[in-house]
């Protein structure tokens, strides 16, 4: 299903309307439960109002779509020690990460301000450049983000970076955690809505596995609203005819097989593992670590430090677990607005525009707009 090629047709209120009002003639009879995965898919369900006009018995839920959010805090207290234990070392990560709070609302902003050498970079090019100017330090970067940024990483290690240069890899892959909540069975949704920037990297087919096992609907949608909207309507289709397929809505970018470089690139350095989930749990093949030929950028080996084991990920009083899972909405946290805020983060989802938290609290609850 097209409307157009132009960012406007897909804002188009008129059009989203109309398509709603299709919805609400047609599936009036049952209540439906869907699951996005994606930040940037809950930033455009929240700004626009979405919420507000589909129908009541239709409900859109935000899954763990934010990398950030998501890092276990053991990766952060890794970086932490790093810092205390190791002289002339300088931690370099992304604006999102520096303020996203630890154990004991630890932070890499906290540790800046102790007087740690922590720097915001907008990529690693960035902390290479870093490195190169200063190579009487050690310049070790903090890697996160799902499939949309490793590929950067790895492009970066096989372009011989500096030897004062090596990476915390964070990285996480988002079809390993969608096989873990549907096993869970705790997410109970009808059909997942599936991310349109990781899907452009690892091409539909990469969730196939899925359709088979769970025998779930799945569509991979685009940014817009209307994009979503129609996500949803396909969706909504599939449970009506008892289809369980994937669908891809965002045909304009993804393809089957993805980026087949970004790809490559991402398996010549990276080895699948076991990872940490804040919130989740240990998810099976969710993580991505280097290859022992990689092993002189592995921050972990070169300095020798132990990841710390941290068991409670979530602080009390703070609902980013089943926020992440879509099972509590962040007005129903007693922190958020009164304790909780982007400016004093409780918890992993209020601090990048990614989470869920930061997004209902930068929103709040809108009408739907057009731009
Ligand atoms: S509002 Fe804050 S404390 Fe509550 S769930 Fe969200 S991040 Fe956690």
């Amino acid at each position: 299903m097209s409307f157009g090629t132009l960012t406007k047709d897909y804002r188009d209120k008129k059009l989203i309307l109309n398509l709603v009002k299709v919805i609400k003639e047609e599936f009036s009879n049952d209540s439906y439960k869907f699951m996005h995965v994606c930040g940037t898919h809950e930033d455009t369900v929240t700004k626009h109002g979405l919420r507000n006009v589909l129908p009541k018995n239709i409900e859109v839920v935000a899954g763990p779509g934010c990398p950030v959010c998501v890092t276990h805090p053991e990766k952060i207290e890794l970086a932490l020690r790093l810092l205390e234990e190791k002289e002339n070392v300088i931690l370099t990560t992304f604006g999102d990460m520096y303020r996203v709070p630890s154990r004991y609302r630890r932070s890499f902003s906290h540790a800046k301000a102790q007087g740690f050498n922590v720097k915001i970079v907008y990529s690693i090019s960035d902390a290479i450049k870093i490195a190169k100017e200063n190579n009487d330090k050690e310049v070790v970067h903090f890697a996160v983000g799902f499939e949309t940024t490793a590929p950067s990483t790895a492009s970066t290690l096989l372009q011989n970076p500096p030897e004062n240069f090596s990476i915390i890899s964070a990285h996480l892959t988002v079809p390993p955690v969608l096989d873990y909540l549907l096993a869970s069975g705790e997410i109970a949704v009808q059909g997942l809505i599936l991310p349109g920037h990781v899907s452009t990297i690892i091409g539909s087919r990469a969730y196939e596995f899925l359709a088979d096992k769970y025998k779930v609907p799945q569509v991979i949608a685009g940014f817009e609203p209307l994009d979503v909207i129609i996500a949803l309507k396909m969706l909504l289709e599939q449970v009506k005819k008892g289809e369980r397929k994937i669908e891809n809505e965002y045909e304009r970018v993804v393809k089957p097989y993805g980026n087949l470089r970004a790809k490559k690139l991402m398996n010549k350095v990276f080895k699948q593992e076991d990872a940490k989930w804040r919130g989740l749990g240990k998810v099976p093949n969710s993580g991505l670590d280097l290859k022992p030929e990689f092993e002189k950028f592995n921050a972990i080996i070169k300095f020798d430090i132990n990841l710390p084991e941290i068991t409670k990920d979530i602080e009390d009083g703070c609902r980013c677990s089943e926020v992440i899972k879509g099972l509590a909405k962040p007005e129903e946290c007693q922190l958020f607005r009164s304790v909780c805020t982007p400016y004093d983060p409780r918890g992993p989802c209020m601090v990048s525009i990614e989470g869920t938290c930061a997004i209902a609290y930068k929103y709040g609850s809108l009408s739907l707009k057009s731009n």
